[in-house]
């Protein structure tokens, strides 16, 4: 079986203001490296579009149809100083959510051994009723759910080593024992969330904030001594990656100073958890990324590490 590289076509076409990090030419960063030889093993599609009930899984009614009408048709609709929506935000968001569902499907039904989904905007800040830090609506915080009602999985787990805290994946499953949400973060930072007391309302939260320029050997330890265990005996049926690789040292948003080694690393080390407990079952999800050049080495290294290389 192979890895499974879903893209989003969309995600060219939401525009975000002038000087902003997170901008299209991220995926076209992301496109480079995947069309490069070693990758030819993969197997390749494009995401669809999602469907809104889909989304209902993890935010609120109210919040989809207010996101939906405030999508622009010219010019930008601001939802917060990082937070805006062009005329083709809606698709790429949509196709982000589809993107995810399908890579699930696809793990699920055992059509591969796992997958990728190189989307923008990114997903884990928007809680269930409110857009921030880029983010419209939750792709990783989705796929688990869905995978939960469509295939009866009773217990997925969600692991985040962007540099910033995932809030919104946070929000969602905060009182949920049926889905474990870890993570690794710079604190302090944007969004202020993910102290390690946060352990939600069954302890299914794990929270691992590292200080700046803590580099790969405390992020490699956070695993280790405390995500790792924590994530085996819970033993997920499947693993969400939400994948952010501004934790490199060249992100300017940042300065946690990994190497792009290290996020192969973590990758081969939750390919262990899975093998052990998910039937080596991993979706995992684009997030945050900065740098083009580091985005561009960290997501060969992890997808390398997918593909069992
Ligand atoms: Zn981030």
């Amino acid at each position: 079986m192979t890895t499974l590289l879903l893209s989003n076509p969309a995600s060219l076409n939401h525009l975000t203001p002038p000087g902003h990090p997170e901008r299209p030419d991220r995926m076209r960063a992301v496109a480079l490296t995947m069309a490069e030889d070693r990758f030819s093993a993969l197997t390749r599609g494009e995401a669809p579009e999602g469907d809104l009930d889909t989304v209902a899984l993890c935010h609120d009614n109210h919040y989809i149809d207010e996101l939906r009408h405030i999508a622009p048709t010219t010019g930008m609709a601001y939802i917060d100083g990082d937070t805006a929506m062009s005329p083709g935000t809606w698709e790429a968001v949509m196709r982000g959510v589809g993107g995810a569902v399908a890579a699930t499907d696809a793990v699920m039904k055992g059509e591969t051994a796992n997958a990728f989904v190189a989307t923008r905007p990114p997903g884990h800040h928007a809680e269930i009723n409110k857009s921030m830090g880029f983010c419209f609506f939750d792709n990783a915080a989705i796929a688990a759910r869905y995978a939960q009602r469509k295939y009866g999985i009773a217990r997925a787990a969600v692991v985040d080593f962007d540099v910033h805290h995932g809030n919104g994946t946070q929000d969602i499953f905060w009182a949920d024992s049926t889905v474990m949400y870890c993570s690794t973060h710079q604190m302090p930072l944007f969004p202020g969330t993910g102290a390690s007391g946060e352990r939600g309302e069954h302890d299914t939260v794990v929270n691992a904030p590292l200080a700046s320029e803590d580099g790969g050997l405390k992020f490699r330890a956070a695993f280790d001594n405390l995500i790792l265990p924590q994530l085996r005996k819970f033993a997920p049926e499947l693993i969400i990656i939400s994948a952010g690789f501004d934790a490199h040292r060249r992100d300017p948003l940042a300065t946690l100073n990994l190497d792009a080694t290290d996020f192969g690393w973590v990758t081969r080390k939750l390919m262990d958890v899975a093998d052990a407990t998910a039937g080596g079952r991993i979706v995992s999800v684009l997030e945050g990324g900065y740098d083009l050049q580091g985005l561009k080495e960290s997501v060969g290294e992890h997808v390398i590490a997918l593909m069992g290389a």
